[in-house]
């Protein structure tokens, strides 16, 4: 019973009541004490969840990461939270027209800064997975051998940042006001909650419009290009224009399935992960182009495509 309350009452929980609520604090300008408050009950609620009907049950046991991660949680939120912070100062700075459409309902205007950031962030992602100055940084998040709500925002400060400028910039420029910025950054933590959890919940074939984990898990396979797909953050719109949707419904993953098989020792303390990227042993060599794999095709392959570095 409470298994099934978890699988089918989660995603609805998280993306109508949680989004839901932070929204409607930000139309009536409510403290932002409150929206962290409302960013603490998800990730209360990311954790129960993951206890209460596991996809994995050993990927709920620490792998000696959950002090590191709770460290790249707290650097990167606050990143964001700053983010959000200096939005009226670049918007003074920008100057000029607003494009914005102010006079819509709030809600409308947050869907329009998720399809907006979901662009700019997913085209980042792309990248990171092309050039291999890109990927020394990302290959911080794809060193994790499980998947669950933290790990999220277990990245690369200066990559988080890259991500940020790829989906916050155009917004800036669009003239995103501060509220709209506000309830756009608990959206992307709910998400990036979500897209990682270790809760089997369930979305029927929402999972292949929307950027959850049952499509993210294919995203962190280890093996050589294997995990080159699914790059979306909110939505898989973009993976299914350019080719790199994959899904199988059979698919079971474990701890054996993720990683970076090229880098099987890559550092997992805090600081060792900030310095590898500009390190030697944080190099992999240019990467080829990105696969274009109809998903129907994909698990026919018998030879995924190669990525230079073998990760
Ligand atoms: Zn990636």
């Amino acid at each position: 019973m409470t298994t099934s309350i978890v699988r089918y009452g989660y995603a609805p929980f998280m993306l109508l009541g949680i989004n839901g609520t932070a929204i409607t604090l930000a139309a009536v300008s409510a403290p932002k004490i409150l929206l962290l408050g409302v960013l603490g009950v998800a990730v209360v609620a990311s954790f129960a969840a993951e206890r209460l009907a596991p996809y994995e049950r050993s990927w709920n046991e620490s792998q000696h990461d959950s002090v590191r991660d709770a460290v790249h949680v707290f650097v990167n939120e606050t990143l964001i939270l700053v983010s959000v912070a200096i939005i009226p100062i670049l918007a003074a700075l920008r100057g000029g027209h607003v494009w914005w459409p102010t006079s819509w309902p709030l809600w409308a205007q947050v869907l329009i800064s998720i399809v907006v950031a979901d662009f700019g962030i997913t085209i980042v992602h792309m990248l990171s997975h092309r050039y291999g100055w890109m990927w020394r940084l990302h290959a911080v998040h794809h060193s994790v051998t499980r998947c669950y709500g933290l790990n999220g925002l277990m990245k690369h400060p200066v990559h988080q940042t890259l991500e940020m400028v790829g989906g916050v910039a155009p917004l800036i420029v669009l003239g995103i006001p501060t509220p709209v910025a506000s309830a756009l950054a608990v959206c992307v933590a709910v998400q990036l909650l979500m897209q990682h959890s270790n809760a089997d919940y369930r979305v029927g074939r929402l999972r292949y419009v929307l950027a959850l984990n049952e499509g993210h898990r294919f995203h962190h396979l280890r093996d050589a290009g294997a995990g080159d797909v699914n790059f979306g953050l909110f939505t898989l719109l973009w993976d299914h224009l350019a080719g790199t949707f994959s899904y199988d419904p059979t698919r079971r993953f474990t701890t054996a399935d993720l990683g970076m098989a090229a880098k099987p020792d890559y550092p997992t303390r805090y600081v060792e992960q900030l310095t590898t990227p500009f390190r030697a042993a944080g190099a992999c060599g240019p990467m080829g182009p990105l696969p274009r794999k109809p998903w129907r095709a994909r698990f026919s392959a018998t030879t995924p495509p190669a990525r230079a570095d073998g990760a």
